[in-house]
């Protein structure tokens, strides 16, 4: 019997705001000391009232709308009701049937098979308490509680179960992880942190997922039956283990938010959340594909960050004549981004924004490769200068005596280029038409794009046509 493998992912990012979701307090606790960041409301306190956080409905509904969804125009937050000593109220404020956005779509890639996987929803909910257990050496366990983030705003992104291998689910994280991380244009701090539960990072998901597919196909050939449950993941063991039979959702009595008004979503709320979303990774890959002629492989790793995307634009736009969208320069500034940027940055621990090279110097150091004043070799010296000292290409050039003019391997290569390629013109210059020499001098400046030195030229046209003698 053969068994095909089906996974949906639940993942919860948490929004960066700058207040929790329904308090005043800061979202801003990592550093914090335990229980400093905290109020009335997020201590569940009694006769205290919940605010809704307008920046975090428009995190959600950003996302939403970045995931093809649709966005509710009514919706409200209802109690799920679990007890829980990391709950300080006994219920979590969350979103049941009638979540912000639902329905949408984002495209994943495995292989370079393409598919669409479907997004059942997306809603609101806060953040429960920190619970840390410790045990004494020679007592008993007990456990600490850090109230900190409680009621930070927390989004989870519920996907339907159309993945159908680990490798499938990877590849959903990657594509979500840089749908989350895309700003709003003009904000600075990233738009919010994915924190993947108890899973560290894509390769626990990936292994515990392919450990749980052969669980599962044994358990069924073996004529058991898989329950229902929550299970975790022993990343030393590299097992899964059942942690509780699921509850069904009639276990958690949800019921509508009774200190919470419903939620009303305007068009032109909506509007004017879409107007501040950027270009997704994936349209703009697309573009870079299509528009500048990248490889695929280009595109994607330039892709994969937002800021080394808008760098590499940038240096397109600051080209010294004017903004080139020529394939040959972008896929030259490409291998500058992905070759020798990325080992420096690799190398000196760096983010592409604290690079001290201004985008027009990039667009620069190119086209004096392009007009022959440096060859390529030459250039790599340049733009790792350019990158410990921020100076311009021109000058590093100049400082380091590294302009071609001065190259005579690369004169005599178009010299002797224009010998071999115009046989006649040699034939006249030796049966004594001395101005067929002008002509071939000619096809070396032609050649070096002006960069040659005219005499160093002519000089060394006349000692190869001498030599032929
Ligand atoms: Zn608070």
């Amino acid at each position: 019997m053969n068994f095909e493998v089906v996974i949906g992912l639940e993942v919860h990012a948490q929004l960066s705001t700058e207040s929790k979701m329904f308090c005043a307090c800061s979202s801003d606790y990592q550093e914090a000391e335990p229980n400093t960041v905290v109020c009335p409301v997020c201590m569940g306190m009694p006769g205290v009232l919940p605010v809704i956080n307008r920046r975090a409905v428009e995190h959600v509904i950003r996302t939403g709308l970045a995931l093809g969804c649709e966005i509710s125009s009514y919706t409200k937050f209802d109690r799920k009701n679990y007890p829980y000593p990391d709950l300080m109220k006994g219920y979590q404020i969350s979103q049941y049937d009638l979540p912000i956005a639902s329905n949408g779509s984002m495209p994943i890639e495995v292989d370079g098979v393409r598919r669409s996987a479907g997004i059942t929803r997306v809603h609101l909910e806060e953040d429960v308490a920190k619970l840390m257990h410790r045990t004494e050496e020679f007592g008993e366990g007990y456990s600490l509680l850090d109230v900190n983030r409680a009621g930070v705003p927390l989004m989870e992104v519920v996907g339907e179960p159309d993945l159908r291998s680990p490798e499938e689910a990877r590849a959903y994280l990657v594509q979500l992880h840089s749908i989350l991380h895309v700003r709003p244009v003009g904000q600075v701090e990233l738009g919010t942190k994915v924190e993947i539960k108890n899973m560290n990072s894509y390769r626990s998901v990936f292994r515990a997922l392919e450990y749980e597919a052969e669980r599962q196909i044994e358990v069924v050939r073996s004529g058991r039956r898989i329950v229902q449950e929550t299970r975790g993941w022993d990343e030393e063991e590299s097992v899964t283990f059942s942690q509780r039979i699921k509850e069904g959702a009639s276990d958690y009595r949800y019921f509508p938010e009774p200190d919470l008004p419903p939620l009303r979503i305007s068009p032109e709320w909506v509007t004017e959340v879409q107007a501040s979303i950027p270009e997704l990774p994936h349209t703009r890959k697309n573009r870079f594909v299509h528009q500048l002629g990248l490889p695929e492989y280009d595109a994607g790793l330039l892709t994969a960050s937002q800021s080394t995307a808008d760098y590499f634009e940038a240096v397109l736009t600051a080209a010294p004549s004017g903004p080139d969208l020529s394939g040959q320069f972008a896929k030259a500034i490409s291998n500058w981004m992905l070759g020798e940027m990325a080992r420096l940055l690799n190398q000196s621990g760096q983010h592409i924004s604290d690079v001290r090279i201004e985008p027009a110097q990039v667009a620069e150091l190119q086209t004096m490769v392009d007009d022959s004043t440096l060859s390529s070799t030459m250039a790599k010296t340049v733009f790792e200068k350019m990158f410990e000292t921020g100076l311009p290409p021109r000058k590093i050039a100049e400082f380091e005596g590294l302009v071609q003019i001065s190259d005579t391997d690369a004169v005599q290569t178009a010299v002797l280029e224009a010998i071999a390629a115009n046989p006649d013109p040699v034939q006249d210059y030796l049966a004594g038409k001395q101005q067929a020499m002008g002509f071939l001098v000619g096809q070396v400046m032609k050649a070096t794009r002006g960069k040659a030195n005219p005499r160093m030229a002519s000089q060394m046209v006349r000692e190869h046509l001498e030599a032929m003698r």
